[in-house]
């Protein structure tokens, strides 16, 4: 089979190798889609891979048909259409037991920090890894449920009310999952800041798309925003900031655009640290909060995607396997909004 081996940093590979073997409880699948984010941008690198320095297939983010079933791997058909939540837990260490397996201390991610990913044309997951695709939720849309259940997770941990406020920082797909999702738990008060002109016409089309054409969609270059901020909420700032940007500029803006006693979530994988006087948190008591992949939220993200909420399959670009190496240039470059590998 073809698979996308990462050899060493930004030596991406098609390679042909041999077709693994689902283990008892395993499932073999045939990945349709795999996304590309900035996870698998970050392990192109060189900042991340597998254990032990062998070549690692990429590819996290991905809607498969399966085609064959081990013997303990339950009732999953083959030909069935699924997406993976692409986590390979312990399921001894003590957050595994308390039911916070996406903090596993042994984790291993399919396609990022394990040897074997859904950039291929066979992957093996564990069945329990498996998530049906309801009717009316296609292959490319099923590729998108994994990034869009870390946007999920993220505005669970915003403790938002319906009617409540918030700011989103980026409007990468991450950012403007979350505004969407915003939206479906009836948060209709959004500013989302973009520097990127291209991000901002993608994502204020997929918010008309909703029938949210009101939400504020600004450049943090040329517009005001926490001015805008105050303006929407009374003079009050938002009750809760989404930082899917992972800069110092976005850290400095989620502090000044938050409300007393408000929370920021940071979604974004920071690569720089970054510097603030706890006095800003201090004195307005916020939380400061983080939010790192997903928890049984597959299923509910599921139901949104079937119920159209999350129509961002027109801001994805779609290339051959062979493409894969100028679509990780392209994402390098910031051109891509995203891309979607079809196998
Ligand atoms: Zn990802
Ligand atoms: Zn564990």
């Amino acid at each position: 089979m073809r698979a996308a081996r990462l050899h060493g940093p930004r030596d991406l590979r098609v390679e042909t190798v041999p077709d693994p073997v689902p283990g008892p409880d395993e499932v073999l699948l045939r990945p349709l889609y795999t996304g590309l984010c900035g996870s698998d941008l970050h392990v192109w690198h060189g900042g991340a891979g597998a254990a032990d320095g062998a070549p690692m297939v990429l590819g996290h983010e991905f809607s498969a048909e399966v085609v064959s079933v081990g013997p303990a791997a339950g009732d999953v058909r083959p030909g069935t259409l699924v997406t993976v939540e692409p986590m390979w837990t312990c399921g001894g260490c003590a957050p595994c037991r308390r039911g916070d397996y996406h903090l596993c201390r042994a984790m291993q991610w399919h396609g990022l920090s394990a040897r074997t990913g859904a950039l291929a044309d066979r992957t093996v997951v564990r069945a329990s890894m498996v998530h049906v695709l309801p009717e009316g939720v296609d292959a490319r849309q099923g590729a998108l449920v994994e990034p869009i259940a870390v946007a999920h997770h993220a505005v669970a941990r915003a403790n938002l009310t319906p009617g409540g406020s918030a700011l989103v920082i980026g409007a990468g797909p991450i950012g403007v999952a979350c505004a969407l999702d915003l939206l479906a738990r009836g948060v209709r008060r959004i500013v989302v800041s973009e520097p990127s002109p291209v991000r901002r016409v993608a994502a204020a089309r997929a918010f008309a798309a909703v029938g949210a054409p009101d939400v504020l969609v600004l450049d943090p270059g040329a517009d005001d925003v926490p001015d805008a901020v105050r303006a929407l909420t009374a003079g009050e700032g938002t009750d809760a900031v989404l930082d899917a940007a992972g800069v110092q500029a976005a850290f400095t803006l989620a502090l000044a655009a938050v409300r007393p006693g408000g929370r920021v979530v940071t979604v974004a994988v920071y690569l720089e640290p970054v510097s603030f006087h706890p006095l800003t948190t201090f004195l307005g008591e916020v939380d400061l909060v983080a939010s790192c992949g997903y928890r049984d939220d597959f299923p509910a993200v599921l139901d949104l995607v079937r119920d159209g909420r999350f129509p961002l399959t027109d801001l994805v670009r779609t290339v051959p396997l062979e493409a894969v190496g100028d679509a990780f240039a392209e994402l390098e470059a910031g051109t891509a909004l995203k891309v979607l590998v079809q196998l």
